[in-house]
Order: C-alpha cells, then structure tokens, then sequence
C-alpha cells in the first residue's frame, strides 16, 4: 500500500515534537506547545541548560556551543518529526540558506524571511501593503531633519544612532567602518509594536497584542536633566533589555487591523503562499494619529513575551490563556487533525 498523507501513514499529535532554539521567546513557545498536548524539546546553548530546566517547559534538552548548530541536529530532528518553531535567533544565529535547506518541519514560509532579512525588499512588501513608512535618505547628503542610522541584521537596535547633518553623521559613522546602514527619517511619536497571528488554514486574521520597548540608553536619557545631558555629551542608543505590554485606544484597531490585512494580500502577492503565522508590526504612532511602519517581522517577536497568560485581547476571543506561542502549537494541532500540515510548513 503507498500512503500518501499523514493521517494515512498514522502520524498524531503525540508523534510530533515541538522544538526550538532556547533564547527570545521559547519559553512562551514551549510552554504553550505543552498546554496544547505536545511534547517539547529545547535546544540549549551550554551554561544555560540549569536555568532552562528550572522553567519545567522542555521535556527534553539538547545541548550545543552554538546555535549554529541546529543544521547538524538536522538529521535527528526531522526523525523524529521535530516541529520547528522559529523566533528572533533564528534569524540572527542562522543563515539564511541553512535555515532554508533544512529537513526537519517548520512553522511558518521560509520564503518570506528572504524579505524580512533585507530592509530594501521589505520596503517593497510594506509599500505594495499601502502603509506608511519613513523617509529613506540615499545619501549622508540629503539628511534633513532628525535621521536614525541602523545597521543591517537583528541586531536588537545595538549601535543605532541619532544624526541632523552630514557632519554629524560623519563623525558619529566612523566608529561603525565597514558595516552596512541605512538612513532613515526617525519619526517623533509613541512606538508601538502590534503583534498578529494569520492563520493559514481559516484564512483569519487576529491582533494578538501590543508591546513596547524598553531600550538602554534612550529610554533612561529623561532620568537626567537636559543640561547635564548636553554638558556629558550623553548619546542614546536604542539597545533592548525588555518589553512592556501595551492596550490602545480602542478606535485605533480598525485602521491597525486593516493594516494587517494588507501585509498579508501583498505578501500573498510577492510570494503567492504568502505570510502565516505570527508577525508584528513595529510602528511609531505621531500625535496626529498617522501610524508609521518602519520593519515588520514576520515570525513570532519577543515583545509576545509579557502575554504567557494570555493578551487582553486574546482573552477575548479564547477562554483559556492564550499566548502566540499556545496559538502557533494550536495552529499545528488543528492541521494535524484535519491533515493540512502542508498548510503549515512552507
Ligand atoms: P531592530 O532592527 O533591532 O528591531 P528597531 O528597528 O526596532 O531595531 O529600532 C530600534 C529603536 O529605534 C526602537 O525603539 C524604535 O522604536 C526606534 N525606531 C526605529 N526606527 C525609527 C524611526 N524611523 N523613527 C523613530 N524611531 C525609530
């Protein structure tokens, strides 16, 4: 007899694994997978295995130098029907190309992340999803007004800077030498990040939550006076130590769930499969109420992270405490039960 499905072949949900990379949000990854019925694994990075264990969410750990190392864990995944969850380390820690070529199951379009990776494509998705964007300066000569330098990668906003005019910007760019950058209109408002889950086989589209950042230096830089602030020459960088939640006003969720619904028919138009799953908008909201986006991860974001209970406004829509992480595994589960996997693996 040749199966051809799954659900012919006999898999359940007691055959998967649900794995992940311990860093960013796999607590809240784990943790869920568990409250869904799976069974979790974590890999490790050596020297965090105690910590890891004391959270009681990995059933099992795999221990490595490196995150690095998920490609040679490949083979031993994908046997054992190991679902991959990706998050923010993903990214950072893997290339592109290993993550891609990768056997073992995995949640969410891998084909997207080539345009979450690069600022230009992603400057196409959001412009083709009719949002609202920052300026792009092309050159140091054209900088007008106030100018965030960012450097390219997840870098976690470490080394970004504020800069008004080409000289400034020379000067303050040196220390950075050969690293790639783009300038960008840095918008004066509230930031406001807005997480979102897509699910690929109803077709819905859910606000899971809002964050907000809390970032070294800037977010400390009003503890001291302005004149002391100039008289130390203090300048911020934006490097995340946290996140905060967040509630909005409630007559902005229209326009924010419209927004949404953009991203995912204009990443349905550049890839045709399109984006599923979690992502978030990271936005900065002027006091005229015009919304900005200046990135957008298309993955699960650690500002997800303050809502292991449950969202206001997952609590909602869901009677038990729903955090993104238990949405994902039960995303998995319901494609496992209808025999839809390939909705969710790309
Ligand atoms: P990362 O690339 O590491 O995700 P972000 O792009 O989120 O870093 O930016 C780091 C910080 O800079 C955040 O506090 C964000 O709110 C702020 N920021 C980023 N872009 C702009 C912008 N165009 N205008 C104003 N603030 C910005």
């Amino acid at each position: 007899m040749i199966y051809t499905t799954r659900k012919e072949i006999g898999l359940k949900k007691s055959d998967y694994t649900i794995a992940t990379l311990a860093s960013h949000s796999s607590l809240q990854i784990l943790k869920g997978a568990k409250d869904e019925g799976f069974a979790t694994l974590a890999i490790v990075k050596r020297g965090s295995e105690r910590l890891y264990k004391s959270f009681n969410v990995a059933d099992e750990i795999i221990v490595v130098d490196d995150f690095s190392e998920l490609k040679d864990l490949d083979e031993q995944l994908s046997e054992r029907n190991a679902i991959l969850i990706p998050h923010g380390s993903f990214v950072a820690a893997c290339d592109l190309d290993d993550l891609k070529a990768l056997k073992t199951n995995y949640f969410g379009n891998r084909n997207i992340l080539t345009w979450e990776a690069d600022r230009i494509q992603q400057r196409k998705w959001l412009g083709k999803a009719d949002l609202l964007q920052p300026k792009i300066f092309k050159s140091p000569d054209d900088i007008e007004g106030p100018v965030i330098v960012k450097f390219f990668g997840a870098a976690g906003g470490k080394g970004y800077f504020l800069t008004h005019s080409k000289e400034d910007f020379e000067r303050k760019i040196a220390e950075h030498a050969g690293k790639e950058y783009i300038l960008q209109e840095y918008v004066v408002g509230t930031p406001v990040y807005v997480h979102f889950f897509h699910s690929s086989l109803t077709g819905e589209l859910e606000i899971m939550g809002f964050d907000k950042r809390y970032e070294s230096n800037v977010d400390s830089v009003g503890r001291v006076a302005a004149k002391e602030q100039i008289e130390l020459s203090i300048e911020t960088s934006y490097t995340i130590v946290g996140n905060m939640g967040l509630v909005v006003r409630e007559s902005l969720l229209p326009m924010i769930y419209a927004m949404g619904e953009r991203v995912i028919a204009a990443s349905k138009e550049i890839d045709g499969i399109g984006l599923f799953g979690p992502f978030c908008l990271e936005t900065i909201i002027t006091p005229d109420l015009k919304m900005y986006v200046f990135e957008i991860s298309a993955r699960i974001v650690a500002g997800t992270n303050p809502y292991i209970n449950g969202s206001p406004y997952t609590d909602l829509r869901y009677d038990v405490p729903m955090s993104t992480g238990r949405r994902i595994a039960r995303e998995i589960k319901h494609a496992i039960a209808s025999d839809e996997l390939e909705k969710v693996f790309q």
